[in-house]
């Protein structure tokens, strides 16, 4: 078949699916919600061959269950734990009778997905029971083989998965934009880099995010990002060493866009803030953290 656009759906919510051919075996499906819209991104899972890898968002439940229902499914490997990649996870499993695959499965209530802050459940909704098995180390597929890459930093359980045939990398949330600004609360910088480095090491052809980006030779971009964190977070721990608040230290490491990080700051609980990429900086290295108020 020729790569292109399949078909579309809609549902009475405002939610919007459209699936795409890819070729290589991937088909890939892109979800909007009205919000999803207003911030101008999308929420994004795949098909390779019969792996579902990631399941997209809990509101979006019904137009997702019945696209996949014709599918063959034989297992969901999730990318990470957070409810936009997981959101139906339990219901396509029950559907298909397929398993569902997840780094550190038993950690999969952690990083607020138990109780989801307001934003959360409004943009996304609430995360249902299911049962991960812990993610292997690779898999087998009709087109080929899927190598499992840990690739922590954004979340405890990420991972990405590089196809050996097409050279696609599925990289959910390691790589949503090249530059280093807010994170969430619980991410970890060093491993984050670290990470991009990793993936890029893999030599991929292709990435594939969780949330619409598609790049052809990924390797120079991954790189730079992690170059980019590691600048920031030095200049961040440098500032915190002087004695400046988390915040003053914020507004220096980044200093264009302080309203646009407020709105998301408040409008997330804390949750997602270029505080918090001077938080997890120093939490790189507990030496400056001893020496300031965090310590
Ligand atoms: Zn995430």
């Amino acid at each position: 078949m020729r790569p292109g656009n399949i078909e579309g759906r809609a549902d009475a919510a405002g939610i919007r699916l459209r699936i795409d051919d890819l070729g290589s075996g991937i088909t890939v499906f892109r979800l909007h919600s009205r919000w999803t819209r207003l911030l101008g991104f999308e929420s994004t899972f795949y098909l390779l061959g019969d792996l579902l890898i990631d399941t997209g968002f809990p509101h979006a439940g019904s137009l997702v269950l019945e696209a996949l229902e014709s599918r063959k499914i034989r297992a969901i490997l999730c990318t990470h734990q957070h409810e936009d990649h997981t959101g139906n996870a339990g219901a396509i499993a029950r559907r298909h009778h397929c398993p569902v695959y997840l780094r550190h499965p038993e950690l999969r209530w952690s990083e607020g997905t138990a109780e989801l802050a307001f934003y959360r459940r409004l943009y996304w909704g609430r995360l249902q029971e299911y049962s991960p098995l812990n993610m292997p180390e690779s898999f087998d597929w009709e087109g080929g083989k899927l190598e499992i890459i840990p690739t922590p930093g954004h979340s405890i359980s990420h991972v990405s998965m590089l196809d050996q045939v097409s050279g696609a990398v599925f990289t959910g949330d390691l790589y949503v934009a090249g530059s280093a600004s807010a994170v969430m609360v619980q991410e970890n910088l060093c491993e984050l880099a670290e990470s991009l480095v990793r993936v890029a090491d893999a030599a991929p052809r292709r990435l594939l995010s969780g949330h619409g980006l598609d790049l052809a030779n990924p390797g120079p971009h991954l790189r730079m990002k992690a170059e980019a964190i590691s600048r920031a977070a030095e200049k961040a721990r440098n500032l915190m060493a002087e004695g400046l608040s988390l915040q003053a230290a914020a507004w220096r490491v980044f200093p264009r866009g302080h309203l646009k990080d407020l709105v998301f700051r408040l409008g997330t609980e804390g949750e997602f803030s270029r505080r918090n990429f001077v938080a997890s900086a120093l939490r790189c290295a507990p030496e400056i953290s001893s020496r300031t108020s965090l310590g």
